[in-house]
């Protein structure tokens, strides 16, 4: 019988229990509840780990979602993030700092004319479709099934496949991810799957002419890292120029991570405007929205509004200038992608060895894992896929003190700081914890 040691989480239990009093539960994302006796409260990060209150040392797979690219408390990053506080903040002005980082994303992203900086990625994707509408004078817009855009209303839309079958005509219904959100814009928000020609050409056909953006993740982000193909990327693009659509490229989570062009980059595809965030500062918050001139100089009075006291903050700018400066002159991403390449190989023998039939989804610096011969290359079949496998091995993950989504949708994301000492501490856990999972 493998046997997992156990890991104490009295105090984080305990806080727990005090936090619920003051903190919907208990914390201040909804995401981060793992349940009452499973929630995690960390007290410090470095590189590839963090520390719990309880004093547990996790290898971290989240990296916050994404952004920790370099490792957690980073020296370079904080001490320009430092520079930065000692000049003082917000000034509801500019400062020179804004044009050296906009340089610097026009310079790594093919195509990128102009930038405007926002805090978060919900707030560059929320820009970036006004941008879109003011610039057509259009409303409605399309959306890829499983894409996660951020927490504003026309974002939050997704099928219903509790119902659909694979084979049968239905399109699945279109339902909000959230109460609380107005039913009549869902007249706007149109939704077509991943990597299939004849639905997008089908859905241009139908509402084309009335749309003013199509947004895409080339690698779903909050889909397992399912992947579109580099021809559906191509035929999106000349679609939305055919029919007068701005494509928007959501790199929120791929952007200065899987390449320094970014996805859009790899696909050899510009689009009209790009929105940026996690990995341009290494967890500092900031985002932006960049793309051709003709389209970003809609932001302008009596055009699109954008705005926002906290934008382009500076002590965010000043982590953004030196992270972005580390992934674009040093070899960071590269050892990032070796990385990535390690760990998938190790789990693979592990799974291997036990006749566990696997792939891998997405990029060696940010995947999925599957427990099937193919990864799914869109939504409905993922969700049609088996990933109680998964859900069991995450659980005994976290008991074992390696981090990775529960939610198998998230991908895992590496970072400069997982070192050997990370993937041989994992590769041990993974072992016993796949072990666990068949015994279970
Ligand atoms: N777009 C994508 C692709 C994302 O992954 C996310 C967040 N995970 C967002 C937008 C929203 O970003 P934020 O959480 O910073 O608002």
């Amino acid at each position: 019988m493998t046997k997992a040691p156990p890991r104490d989480l009295t105090r984080s239990n305990a806080h727990y229990r005090r936090a619920v009093q003051r903190l919907p539960l208990g914390v201040a994302s909804t995401f981060r509840y793992w349940g009452d006796d499973r929630t995690i409260y960390v007290d410090h990060g470095k590189g590839g780990r963090f520390w719990d209150i309880d004093g547990n040392a996790y290898v971290d797979y989240r990296l916050g979602y994404g952004p920790a690219i370099l490792g957690y408390a980073d020296a370079r990053v904080d001490a320009a993030a430092m520079r930065g506080m000692n000049v003082g903040g917000v000034f509801a002005l500019s400062t020179e700092r804004e044009l050296a980082v906009a340089d610097r994303i026009c310079n790594m992203v093919p195509g990128m004319d102009l930038v405007r900086f926002s805090n978060s990625g919900t707030e560059a994707v929320m820009g970036a479709l006004r941008l879109a509408r003011a610039h057509t004078g259009r409303e409605s817009y399309l959306l890829i099934e499983g894409s996660y855009h951020g927490l504003f209303d026309a974002a939050m839309w997704m099928v219903n496949v509790e119902d659909w079958q694979p084979g049968g005509n239905l399109d699945p219904e279109v339902v909000s991810y959230s109460k609380g959100i107005p039913q009549d814009l869902k007249a706007l928000a149109h939704l077509t799957p991943m990597n299939d020609p004849q639905k997008l050409e089908d859905v241009f056909k139908r509402h084309g002419s009335s749309l003013a953006a199509m947004l895409i993740e080339p690698i779903q982000g909050n889909c397992c890292g399912i992947s579109a193909t580099t021809e559906f990327v191509r035929l999106a693009r000349s679609l939305c120029d055919q029919y007068g659509v701005l494509l928007i490229i959501d790199e929120v989570k791929t952007g200065f991570r899987v390449a320094k062009g970014g996805v859009q980059s790899l696909h050899g595809v510009v689009p009209d405007i790009a929105t940026f965030a996690k990995a341009m500062a290494n967890g500092y918050p900031i985002a932006a929205i960049a793309g051709r001139e003709e389209v970003m100089r809609t932001f302008r009075y009596g055009g699109a509004a954008h705005g926002g006291t906290y934008t382009a903050h500076s002590v965010s700018l000043a982590a953004a200038e030196e992270c972005l400066r580390i992934l674009d002159e040093t070899p960071a991403l590269a050892t990032i992608a070796s990385y990535g390449e390690a760990l998938k190989s190790g789990l693979s023998d592990i799974l291997t060895r036990r006749g566990i039939v696997h792939s891998f989804t997405g990029h060696s610096s940010m995947f999925g894992l599957f427990f099937a011969p193919h990864a799914p290359d869109n939504y409905r079949d993922w969700k049609l896929s088996d990933y109680t496998f998964y859900d069991t091995m995450a659980h005994h993950l976290h008991d074992l003190c390696i981090i990775c989504e529960p939610d198998s949708r998230e991908p895992w994301f590496i970072c400069e700081a997982h070192d050997a000492a990370c993937l041989s501490d994992t590769l041990k856990a993974v072992e016993t914890a796949v072990d666990l999972t068949l015994e279970q």
